[in-house]
């Protein structure tokens, strides 16, 4: 069993006040929904979050 499973992410753009969930371990770039920035970038492990990290989904 993996010690840190990956986890869902509730995360703020940084270039408008959209808020999406996002999952840890995303395979593929995630966009905000509404304006189109990159919220996070897959490395192969955790993803590279960056927008805002406000909470975490359990
Ligand atoms: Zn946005």
């Amino acid at each position: 069993m993996p010690k840190d499973r990956a986890r869902f992410l509730r995360v703020k753009c940084k270039d408008c006040p959209n808020e999406q969930i996002v999952f840890e371990r995303a395979a593929s770039v995630v966009a905000c929904q509404v304006c189109g920035a990159v919220i996070l970038e897959p490395t192969g492990g955790k993803a590279l979050v960056r927008a805002e990290v406000i909470g975490v989904v359990e």
